[in-house]
């Protein structure tokens, strides 16, 4: 299979993370490249750089703003290192504003996400990754791997949140869409999806299957419930799995089950698999226990449905098992087979 990746990915580097009123280290670290990487080449991926693909298909606007907002913010008299925001308006009735400090509250959910010089370069290859690995597939690969970081399901059409700045599993599905008449996305990251649902939630062309921890008491709290279908023409084809706290292979695979049921039914042309492997039981976000074995089985069901499927990397954190689960998962992918 082949995986795609761009060096720019890489240097975005943030550095604080504000997590339930407590400044901690941002886990989403550059480091995660190089395990992951190393876990894509010994599951036998040959890595290759993708080309330039443009803005496409995400907003003018909220592009702009990522692009230059490092800078505009520098010019603020005493500003802090990233870019955080301090205000948020609570919903978007009001003017689109003028400054740098009312376009960070309105374009960034919360504070996991702060921008540094480097973060658009690496946010917009991360995109092309996906692209280019959504195009192999159109060419006629039956799999391909994008190796997106940063991340991408927790950003809405022009909103950044949760370590996420461009929704790469979002811009795979619209790819694919080209030739696809429907794709379905399969989530499978300890987090729900909750950009990736927005972008598509009045849409019944792109179906959106999540699995995650119930975020009851879990980010990203807001999204994520099993009542969340859609809304509109797209009424019926969001679909929601949480999982209780902690649950293991076996759980994760009976809700695995129960997604399949419904992407069968909505007849795919294609898939979008949003890869997080934060759901390993050794995860620094220690929300579902999956073993290393179970995302080998994951990759080996997902295998079993038989559609050309981009896989596009989420979350997952350091730990020592971080490259193995990826090779898990890819391994078992490619073992898979169509039943
Ligand atoms: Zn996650």
């Amino acid at each position: 299979m082949k995986a795609f990746y761009a060096s720019e990915q890489k240097r975005h580097d943030p550095k604080a993370f504000l997590s339930s009123g407590a400044q901690k280290p941002n886990p989403e670290k550059p480091e995660r490249v190089e395990r992951l990487l190393a876990g894509a080449r010994a599951a036998g991926c040959t890595i290759e750089r993708p080309r330039d693909h443009g803005p496409g298909p995400v907003a003018a606007e909220y592009l702009d703003f990522l692009e230059h907002i490092f800078v505009r913010w520098q010019r603020i008299e005493g500003a802090s290192a990233e870019v955080i925001p301090n205000i948020h308006p609570i919903a978007r009735g009001g003017s689109y504003p003028a400054s740098a400090v009312g376009q960070a509250g309105y374009h960034m959910a919360d504070t996991a996400c702060p921008i540094s010089s480097e973060t658009w370069q690496s946010a917009l290859w991360s995109a092309w990754s996906a692209v280019e690995a959504a195009e192999g597939v159109m060419s006629g690969a039956p799999a391909a791997y994008a190796l997106c970081r940063p991340p991408g399901h927790h950003a809405f059409a022009d909103v950044a949140g949760g370590f996420c700045f461009i929704n790469n599993s979002a811009v795979a599905a619209q790819t694919l869409r080209k030739n696809a008449a429907r794709v379905a996305i399969l989530d499978v990251d300890l987090h729900h999806g909750n950009g990736t649902q927005g972008i598509f939630y009045a849409r019944p062309d792109v179906l959106t299957v999540s699995l995650h921890a119930d975020p009851v008491r879990f980010y990203p709290f807001f999204w994520g419930h099993a009542d969340e279908r859609g809304e509109g023409a797209g009424l019926g084809y969001n679909f929601n799995l949480p999982l209780a706290r902690k649950s293991g292979d076996a759980a994760f695979l009976d809700a695995l089950d129960v997604a399949f049921q419904r992407i069968r039914a909505f007849a795919p042309e294609a898939l979008v698999v949003a890869l997080g492997l934060d759901a390993f039981e050794g995860d620094p976000f220690g929300g579902l226990s999956v073993t290393t074995l179970g995302f080998s089985r994951i990759g080996e069901a997902i295998a079993g449905l038989g559609l050309p499927t981009v896989i596009v990397q989420e979350g997952g954190y350091l730990c020592d098992e971080l490259g193995d689960n990826l090779t898990a998962f890819l391994t078992g992918f490619g073992g898979g087979k169509k039943r």
